[in-house]
């Protein structure tokens, strides 16, 4: 899902939007491409293959209003786990692990990474390969190279896919994805991928697009570069005892087992922590009230992937839905839980049964459902905030209009 990986650049850039910038012209394009030759040549992009790949470029200015976008709706932790870890997706995940058992055999023996967790993020990702993304990579980087508030970021990754495409291993046409450049199976940006994408399926190129075997080595490359343990698990739910001193959670505050057992954890069953000598943080994803976590170094090297522990969250839990485990038993704080993205759909045909203009139903709640949903919420006099739960999924599948 490439748009997880944007919200992750986003969050490390929101916080300076003070100098306006100039506005874009694209005028300005053709000389920008050409005062970057040489250091795209210093990075070891030839002359010609420069030439030959900017040559008809132009500038994409929509990739500008996406670096710049402040989303006006905060997504929930429970509604982003409802439809990142959703039926559906267990089940198709369930049935690729099945279909590639014996590349992600061959993966684990290689990387010493389980199967279950490569196979998540390649879920979550794009959807086993069902969303790369649309936007070609080289329009949007050198977009973005010349224009917006980080182009020196931008330069490196547009240097980095035009040395993807002189080496051979995935051609320019296939190079599409997000509009921050992550594409393919693995939504790798290009510097990621010349640090860590590898040739799996023994054909002499590293294909992120074209080749799930190289996609699925790929990933749990960066995992174990990343830190992974094999055998080690990601974290598991406790139960806080009461009076718990919230100070003490944290991703990053790692103590022995034998430090929490002494504070009153246990595990959400009752059970006793286990004896592992591995340290674990406390993670409160939703604060004191929802459900609770220890998390160990594995947690951390998802979250690397992308760095939003909301995603390393919903990676782990997908791994561990995929292998039998349970849903969190402590429920999120809140009362009105979030949909899957097949309930997503039903609300999306219901707003559409009451004349809403939003497309077809796809599960993904853009810009034209939120606008419905507000109405909608207007109407039945909830809040306003374009969020839709079960409440409204409810109510909507009540008063079905007469539409015959
Ligand atoms: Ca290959």
């Amino acid at each position: 899902m490439s748009a997880l990986r944007t919200l992750a650049l986003m969050a490390a850039c929101v916080a300076p939007l003070a100098q306006a910038a100039a506005p874009a012209d694209p005028a300005e394009f053709p000389a920008c491409l050409a005062g970057l030759k040489a250091a795209a040549q210093a990075k070891g992009v030839s002359s010609a293959t420069y030439e030959r790949l900017t040559a008809s470029l132009a500038p994409d200015l929509k990739v500008l209003e996406l670096l710049d976008f402040q989303p006006e709706f905060k997504t929930p932790i429970w509604d982003y786990m409802a439809s990142l870890v959703d039926e559906d997706r267990i089940a198709d995940a369930q049935a690729r692990l099945a279909q590639w058992q014996d590349v992600l055999q061959a993966v684990q023996t290689r990387f010493r990474v389980e199967p279950a967790f490569v196979v998540a993020v390649w879920g979550v990702e794009s959807n086993f390969g069902r969303n790369f993304g649309q936007r070609p990579l080289l329009t949007s980087l050198s977009t973005l190279s010349c224009y917006g508030r980080r182009q020196a970021y931008f330069r490196g990754e547009f240097f980095d896919t035009l040395k993807i495409i002189q080496s051979g291993d995935v051609a320019e046409a296939q190079l599409v994805g997000s509009w921050a450049g992550a594409f393919g199976h693995t939504q790798f940006m290009p510097s990621t991928f010349l640090r860590l994408a590898v040739d799996f399926d023994g054909d002499g190129r590293r294909d992120l697009v074209g080749s799930v075997p190289d996609a699925l080595g790929s990933t749990a490359n960066f995992l174990t570069k990343a830190g992974w343990r094999e055998g080690e698990p990601w974290g598991f739910e406790i139960r806080l005892p009461a009076g718990f001193d919230a100070s003490l959670a944290g991703r990053r505050n790692k103590q022995a087992l034998a430090f929490w057992r002494a504070r009153g954890l246990v595990k959400v069953d009752g059970s006793p922590l286990p004896a592992l000598e591995a340290q674990a943080g406390v993670l409160l994803p939703a604060g004191p009230n929802g459900p609770a976590f220890l998390v160990f170094r594995n947690f951390d090297a998802i979250f690397s992937y992308n760095a939003a522990e909301s995603y390393a969250l919903a990676i782990a839990h997908l791994a561990d839905r995929i292998q039998g485990g349970a849903a969190f038993v402590t429920p999120w704080p809140t009362d009105d839980a979030g949909l899957s993205r097949a309930e997503r759909k039903v609300l999306q045909t219901l707003l559409i049964a009451r004349g809403y203009e939003i497309g077809t139903p796809d599960g993904i709640l853009g810009d034209a459902s939120r606008a419905a949903i507000k109405a909608e919420q207007q109407r039945l006099g909830y809040p306003v905030d374009g969020r839709a739960g079960q409440k409204l999924l409810s109510a909507l599948r009540a008063a079905q209009p007469n539409t015959q």
